[in-house]
């Protein structure tokens, strides 16, 4: 490791369609105590961030809600500063890769890669012509996630075009009966259109890959994960891997974006210049300072690491060091893998959802941001695993360790000092006193290789192991005993001194985690808390002020407090025996898919006294344009005759799940009302639209 290391540190960028989640904060937490650790070594350190910015996501998000692409991605940019410096997160620069540095790095690097010939005697850029789903009145091709359709498998309607969320079978857009745009409604058309793919299989592409991820720079887990993609085989579960393939680096327009060097209305696919946003966010950083970035990035010492999610693991372990190294660039010396976050034990905090812990809540409800570092700290190793939030281990950690052994050595001894000694600390510090000093002062190398190889984890329990070992010094010399008799004051002295001596060496192997109390310790000390080796002793103290408070159980219960559902309107009386449902969204109706559905035929069912087996049209057509009947079991035997029922019209629930019963699959369900209490009129009767309504038109 050189003497003086130049280090280019860099979090994930959050895609700006939303506010930082704890997930977000997790992440830059962890990659800003490493940084910290690595200034206070002395290391030069650049730590940028930027917002991802382009793509179909943000574009319609735009439209939505009434904006440019440019106007909504500022807006969400201007409220990243009260979470970043609300919980100390030291970014020197935030960028956008929306930003002129990012047009120019992205076409620049591109260019670079199309002018080197492959091992084939054509480039790193190959085009081809693909087929794809086309959405006629938006006049655009459509992401897999935007078309919608009837599961070839199941028939289960409303699934996307990539997965059934019923029956879980995985498929291609174009088998997707009835498709048709989430946009806009319409029946999408496929269309052919020239894509620019990235040859990730080219021999030489593959060849600098199995290296690069295997010469053991990646955490193990993460390079035996890789490891696999290389390789061509069958998978247990039948899927076919092919090895590396090539990478779609291209969208058609209308795309948000950047457009490819002489390619009208081709655009970058986001994820080609998302990354590049790390160097177009340095490339600002060093534009504002004057410094040279072509300079910079040749300088053979630097060293380049990205902290990230094991979400994003592909994009950053094979499509970027191979589209940095053949266009002539530096790779990343390493990639730091974490996992997710879950909070109490609950659902996954991913990039695209998760409250849960909200980060704004926590910050306005006046819990100190340093509780949340220290807690994820003590929960964060090196290695690329899940870790979870824990509200009980919480308050624990933070009030039993944090201040019960840490925090108070300081408010033991400082009154003492201060009333007694006039806060002048005596030199001599007693046999015991000084063996515990140098003691804890000779760990000093220890744990800075846990920092340095993000053992952050064990970091903190060592520290907390030193803490025991201090509070049973005090326990041993009980300077509240000690302070009774004022003969005893040389001891009383002594104890306190070395006690305050024993804190300060603590604090500054916490600083990187705490880094504004260790600012609040450098005032109280006067010892410089911005370095890692600092062996001069506390000569006075300032009077000691509270450097943090407990953790209150009231602040954790309103944290996690689930605003309860307004209470119904009408709970006197109960209308038709039930009490209203509590309120939802319009959001959460319009996923029942309610529509007019011609009951075809009806018949009793064998063994069954209550059902009724109805046979539906909805207006449904299957791929070759005949009609689609469907099956529905419904209770209602007591109330009609199968002949009444026959050609009525009605209202199905199109979407609800297929459910097997005993008598056969039920493929929807028919919508009747009846009284919540069965003895006051056990009567069931179901609905019949007004003349004018047509099978398979919706309710809403
Ligand atoms: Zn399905």
């Amino acid at each position: 490791m050189p003497l003086h290391r130049k280090l280019f540190v860099t979090t994930a960028l959050p895609y700006a369609n939303g506010n930082f989640h704890i997930g977000h904060i997790m992440e830059y937490i962890q990659a800003d105590i490493w940084v910290r650790y690595q200034r206070m070594q002395g290391h030069e350190v650049n730590f940028v961030g930027a917002d991802d910015t382009h793509g179909a996501p943000i574009m319609i998000a735009a439209e939505k809600a009434g904006k440019t692409p440019q106007q909504f991605v500022a807006d969400i940019a201007a409220g990243r500063k009260q979470y970043l410096d609300g919980f100390h997160i030291g970014f020197d620069n935030w960028h956008s890769t929306d930003a002129p540095e990012n047009h120019e790095l992205a076409r620049q690097i591109y260019r670079d890669l199309r002018d080197i010939p492959d091992s084939a005697g054509g480039t790193l850029i190959e085009r081809k012509t693909i087929e794809q789903f086309f959405d006629p009145e938006k006049n655009m091709f459509l992401p897999d996630r935007y078309i919608k359709g009837e599961c070839p498998k199941c028939h289960a309607l409303d699934q996307y075009g990539d997965n059934c969320e019923v029956c879980g079978s995985v498929y291609a857009p174009t088998d997707l009966i009835n498709p048709f745009s989430v946009l806009s409604g319409a029946r999408p058309e496929l269309k052919h259109s020239e894509h620019f793919f990235f040859k990730l299989s080219d021999p030489r592409c593959v060849a600098y890959l199995e290296k690069w991820t295997q010469d053991g720079r990646l955490q193990p887990e993460v390079a035996n994960k890789i490891k696999e993609w290389f390789s061509v085989r069958t998978n247990p579960d039948g899927t076919k891997s092919e090895g590396l393939g090539d990478w779609d680096i291209s969208r058609d327009a209308p795309y948000f974006g950047i457009e490819i060097p002489d390619a009208p209305g081709k655009y970058f696919y986001v994820w080609l210049d998302a990354p590049i946003g790390y160097l177009a966010s340095l490339k600002n950083l060093l534009d504002q300072r004057g410094q040279d970035y072509d300079a910079y990035m040749a300088d053979p010492k630097l060293e380049q690491f990205h902290f990230i999610g094991k979400d994003i693991v592909t994009f950053h372990t094979l499509f970027w060091p191979a589209i940095l190294h053949f266009s002539g660039r530096k790779a990343p010396d390493n990639v730091f893998v974490h996992g997710f976050l879950t909070v109490n034990n609950g659902e996954k905090m991913s990039k695209s959802r998760g409250t849960g812990l909200d980060p704004l809540k926590y910050l306005s409800l006046g819990m100190n941001p340093e509780w949340l570092r220290y807690y994820l700290a003590a929960k964060l190793s090196a290695r690329n695993e899940d870790i979870d939030f824990n509200a009980d281990d919480f308050m624990a950690r933070v009030n039993s360790d944090l201040i019960g052994k840490f925090v108070n050595i300081a408010s033991r001894a400082a009154g003492f000092l201060s009333k007694r000694f006039e806060g002048r600390l005596s030199a001599e510090f007693g046999a015991l006193g000084a063996a515990m000093l140098a003691d804890i002062r000779s760990e000093s190398d220890a744990i800075a290789k846990l920092y340095d190889t993000r053992e952050m984890g064990k970091a903190t329990r060592e520290i907390m192991l030193l803490a025991d070992r201090v509070n049973a010094y005090v326990d041993q010399h009980k300077p509240w005993s000690l302070a009774k008799d004022p003969a005893n004051d040389e001891a009383l002295h002594q104890v306190c001194s070395v006690l305050i001596n024993c804190f300060a060496v603590l604090t500054r192997y916490l600083a990187p985690i705490l880094p504004q109390l260790a600012e609040a310790v450098q005032g109280f000390t006067g010892l410089d808390m911005a370095k890692w080796n600092v062996d001069s002793n506390v000569a006075t103290i300032a009077p000691y002020q509270h450097l943090m408070q407990r953790v209150d159980v009231k602040q954790l219960d309103a944290l996690f407090e689930v605003p309860e559902p307004a209470a119904p309107i009408v709970e006197i009386v109960a209308p038709g025996g039930e009490v209203i449902a509590p309120p939802i969204s319009i959001d959460d109706f319009a996923k029942i898919d309610l529509r007019i559905a011609r009951i075809v035929a009806c018949s009793a069912v064998e063994g069954s006294t209550k059902l009724l087996r109805l046979t539906l049209d909805a207006g449904e057509q299957d791929a070759t344009g005949a009609p689609r009947l469907r099956n529905v079991f419904s209770g209602i035997a007591s109330m009609y005759s199968a002949e009444q029922l026959v050609d009525q019209l009605t209202v199905l629930v199109a979407n609800l799940a297929p459910r097997k019963m005993k008598f056969g699959v039920s493929e929807g369900m028919v919508m009747a009302a009846s009284h919540g209490d069965e003895k006051a009129n056990p009567g069931i009767y179901i609905l019949n639209p007004w003349p004018g309504a047509t099978p398979g038109m919706r309710i809403h």
